[in-house]
């Protein structure tokens, strides 16, 4: 079999998707972005495919290191989520091709289901307690919310009693044992991130995350010792050789490297098995679209430490496009008691509604995350 040729679909909300062609007529999806910067990463897949036309697809392994280490530089989060993007769609052929789930190609699956959990409040979080009850009442033991808005590297006391006094409301809402997980986004710096792991304790939350931005990762070492919270992170590290510190220095609890972003199944299967040596969990980041959640389900099936799954149903960005608009079967992503079955159609699991695609793409997005600036000027981390 032989790469014949590639389409890329830049289409709303903020998504990217590559189908791959093949001289047998099969076809593959992968969804290559990076949120914000989804021309950017089409620039790099056409680069990258210029290799691949007329190789048999079925040479993953080798395709992923010809694209990761042939270009003699390597890693960040464009080069990484065009090599994402592709390797998805390769997984995607192989399985076709073998009549097979992705999972079973990846050494077959170790649970039938995965938790997921849904997003609450937006960028900046309000109402909280009313959308995590809805969340509950749609099903949901796990929901996820920003913990603050923007923060400056010292702030106020007024700025965490706003932080408490919104987690507080979730855990009242939706009582003592459904899953918080509370995303400090990067907006948090260590000095407010061991004040706020501190004081949210008393919710017993799923897990922070990000405490702080992940170049700042070193920090995690005091906010572990300020706190017993699962220490969360990752969706900002691209490979084995970005995670290889944070293992060693042994702070963090749960990895969320991105499907889309971290080089695909075949770089996330690695750096999840990597975790695993060293007793941490994972929770893989996907607010993103249905071939990204596919690629997600397909490795979980397979990671024994992989314990919950991010999915972007009705989450803030998605207003007007949403995760099931793109996809035949709608019900391949139906999550009842909390949980979702692994998909076991071949490849990986979903059939893309192309008509819909074409349409959507001709809209197309120009997405990109607001630019905040704090009182004084400086600029926020969003
Ligand atoms: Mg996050």
């Amino acid at each position: 079999m032989k790469i014949t040729g590639y389409e890329l679909f830049q289409v709303p909300p903020r998504w990217l998707f590559l189908k791959i062609m093949t001289d047998e007529g099969i076809i593959g999806w992968g969804e290559p972005v990076i949120e914000g910067k989804a021309a950017t990463v089409a620039a790099a897949v056409k680069e990258l495919m210029e290799g691949l036309i007329g190789k048999d697809p079925h040479r993953i392994e080798d395709h992923w290191n010809m694209m990761y280490r042939s270009g003699f530089y390597r890693g960040g989060p464009i080069l990484m989520s065009a090599i994402a993007g592709i390797d998805q769609a390769l997984w995607d052929i192989k399985g076709k091709y073998f009549e097979a789930p992705v999972y079973e190609l990846l050494g077959g699956a170790c649970r039938d289901l995965i938790r997921v959990y849904s997003w609450i409040g937006g960028d900046r979080p309000a109402d909280v307690g009313i959308a995590a009850q809805e969340a509950v009442e749609s099903g949901f033991t796990a929901v996820k919310m920003n913990g603050t808005e923007e923060l400056q590297i010292i702030d106020s006391y007024e700025k965490v009693d706003q932080a408490i006094e919104r987690i507080a409301a979730v855990r009242e809402a939706v009582g003592p044992y459904i899953g918080i997980g509370i995303d400090f986004h990067g907006r948090v710096h260590k000095p407010m991130a061991k004040i706020l792991a501190k004081e949210l304790e008393v919710f017993r939350p799923m897990f922070i995350e990000e405490p702080v931005l992940s170049e700042n990762n070193e920090a995690l070492r005091e906010i572990a010792q300020a706190t017993s919270i699962p220490i969360a992170t990752g969706e900002r590290m691209y490979s084995r050789w970005d995670y290889k510190q944070l293992f060693n220095d042994g702070y963090v609890d749960i990895i969320q490297p991105d499907l889309s972003h971290a080089g695909g199944i075949t770089e996330c299967k690695k750096i999840i098995s990597m975790a695993e040596a060293y007793d941490v969990a994972a929770a893989p980041h996907c607010p993103l679209g249905p071939i990204a959640l596919a690629a997600c389900l397909q490795v979980d099936a397979t990671c024994h430490n992989a314990f919950i799954q991010e999915q972007s149903l009705g989450i803030h960005y998605n207003e007007g496009s949403d995760l099931l608009d793109y996809i035949v079967e709608k019900n391949v992503f139906e999550y009842k008691d909390g949980y979702v079955k692994i998909p076991n159609g071949h490849g990986l699991g979903i059939e893309l509604d192309e008509e819909h695609v074409r349409k959507l793409s001709s809209v197309g997005h120009n997405w990109k995350n607001p630019v905040w600036r704090h009182k004084d000027g400086s600029i926020a981390e969003w």
